[in-house]
């Protein structure tokens, strides 16, 4: 783990730019991001944050079909409230990784994180159990919240510098 400041826009811009060009089964997944211009860089292994996001986005436009619409976003978690020792909760920041496919079944979701499980003809199964790695080696935490009508996030909570 070797920890930078890192401009978190930047890394998840560049994956976008490139992300963009790449084309899935024939077809061009349109990506658009909404960065809060407020957050500060964060201490993080920059090479580890790309290969998280770049899994995320991956997956994403895997997920979605003809006229696919996959967004990053960025937002401050302005926490402020205490844990169960008093002390305030440390600031975070979340990224958003959101598609409009077909949301993930519930026996995919209770599995998709173990190494090697995956539901794809060509698929190594091993990007979200690499993603999970690195949130929690960035003391950081990663949910998903699925919806088949609307499709699926996947939220990555990173902590600020204090
Ligand atoms: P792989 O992409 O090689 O299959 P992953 O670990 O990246 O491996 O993902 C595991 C499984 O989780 C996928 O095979 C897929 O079934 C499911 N999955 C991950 N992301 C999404 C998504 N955005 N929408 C729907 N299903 C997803
Ligand atoms: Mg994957």
């Amino acid at each position: 783990l070797k920890l930078t400041k890192v401009n978190l826009h930047r890394v998840l811009s560049d994956i976008v730019l490139l992300q963009r060009r790449a084309v899935e089964e024939g077809r061009k997944v349109s990506i658009q991001q909404y960065f809060d211009p407020s957050i500060p860089p964060i201490l993080a292994d920059e090479s580890l944050l790309t290969q998280l996001f770049l899994n995320l986005i991956k997956n994403a436009q895997e997920a979605v079909g003809e006229n696919g619409m996959v967004k990053v976003s960025s937002r401050v978690l302005s926490d402020y409230s205490m844990n169960q020792k008093g002390e305030r909760r440390a600031r975070m920041v979340a990224i958003e990784v959101a598609d409009n496919g077909p949301g993930i079944p519930a026996e995919v979701l209770e599995n998709m994180f173990t190494p090697f499980f995956t539901t794809k003809s060509k698929g190594t199964g091993l990007g979200l159990a690499i993603c999970q790695k690195i949130v929690s080696e960035h003391r950081g935490m990663i949910k998903v919240d699925s919806d088949p009508s609307r499709g699926t996030v996947f939220t990555v909570m990173l902590p600020l510098i204090q």
